[in-house]
């Protein structure tokens, strides 16, 4: 690796002074292991100069209930929220998202900011500089996106355009079938952002003097069930070829509200809103998954490797809602 200079962060303010002074050099590292393989890869022209640690900020990794609220603070471990009795309980979904997440060491390490800011899995983006040098891109900047003509099993097939890298955060998928927003602290200030917001089919909406503290979740109501299922070609340490999270709320038998959430399947999170309309006022027991299921991948383009996805997307958000 380059060198770089290392900051253990005091507080959100120390991140802001430091991000100000250094303004465009620097990188915020939570768990590290994205980060270290991004500049171990040298996949990016820029390397930064500055490295700051966020776990150093005392109290930005706490789980709690504030106000019919939820928060969880940005440095919270993936392995704490999956193991959290207050998830379990309220967030069944969140809980099964975070175990999700590669291995038991990805989870004791990784925090929930570093998932949500996580950088694309594509293999053409990642491709190392020392094999044979990095391979410019449209999401690099310049130049076509590969999988269009290429490899493409593990990219979008919905909304890819000019580049089809999926969003890999599961914690992502979850959140936003709960209706989850991400806070945004940067030198003007704070704003919450619901989580669907937070992504552009590049990145986040992050600036690079902003970083996120928090993330929070209304508490669901009564009624309200959830799930969260995740297809990978082996059970362990793989991204998702497809995940949904589903959440509905009922009134007696019938289905009130719905949101439906597919991941992998697109390069920011994808709200099914087609098979939402489909189960949305029905009575549980004539909610028809199979029609939602189809309805959800309406709009699937898929490219020459990939069509696959239609059909587990379409069995995990039958599998979904077959559980309620
Ligand atoms: C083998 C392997 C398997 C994996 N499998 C999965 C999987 O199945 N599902 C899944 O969702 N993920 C998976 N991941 C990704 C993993 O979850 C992420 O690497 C991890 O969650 C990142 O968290 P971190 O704290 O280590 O982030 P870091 O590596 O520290 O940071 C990641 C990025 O987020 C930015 N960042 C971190 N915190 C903040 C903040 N508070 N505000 C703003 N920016 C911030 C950093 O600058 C960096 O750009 C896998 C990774 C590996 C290596």
């Amino acid at each position: 690796m380059k060198t770089f200079k290392h900051f253990d962060a005091e507080s959100v303010d120390h991140v802001l002074a430091i991000l100000a002074r250094y303004h465009g050099k620097t990188a915020l590292m939570a768990g590290g292991t994205d980060l270290i393989g991004v500049l171990k890869s040298e996949i990016l022209p820029e390397y930064p100069k500055i490295i700051i640690n966020l776990k150093t900020i005392a109290g930005m990794n706490t789980i709690k209930m504030v106000d019919k609220e939820c928060r969880i603070g940005a440095t919270a471990r993936l392995a704490d929220i999956a193991a959290s009795g207050l998830i379990q309980k309220i967030f069944p979904a969140l809980a099964a998202a975070a175990e999700s997440v590669g291995s038991p060491e990805l989870r004791n390490m990784g925090t929930l900011g570093g998932n949500l800011c996580q950088d694309t899995r594509c293999w053409y983006y990642r491709y190392p500089d020392k094999m044979g040098g990095r391979i410019p891109c449209y999401r690099k900047g310049k130049g076509p996106c590969h999988a269009v003509k290429g490899e493409n099993r593990y990219h979008a097939i919905i909304g890819g355009k000019k580049c089809y890298a999926v969003c890999p955060s599961d914690m992502a998928i979850a959140l936003a079938a709960l209706d989850a927003r991400v806070k945004i602290i940067g030198p003007g200030g704070s704003r919450l952002v619901p989580i669907l917001d937070f992504y552009n089919v590049l990145c986040t909406i992050l600036n690079p003097d902003e970083m996120v503290t928090e993330v929070r979740i209304p508490e669901p109501g009564k009624n309200t069930v959830q799930a969260f299922y995740k297809n990978r070609p082996r059970e362990a340490v793989d991204f998702a070829v497809v995940s949904v999270a589903v959440r509905l709320e009922r009134t007696g038998d019938v289905c009130k509200d719905a949101c439906i959430i597919l991941g992998a399947v697109a390069p920011v999170p994808y709200r099914a809103v087609a098979a939402e309309e489909a189960v949305r006022g029905r009575r549980l027991h004539e909610i028809h998954a199979a029609d939602a299921a189809k309805a959800a991948v309406k709009d699937a383009r898929p490219l020459s490797q990939n069509a696959y996805k239609i059909e587990i997307a379409k069995t995990l958000v039958k599998r979904a809602l077959l559980s309620f």
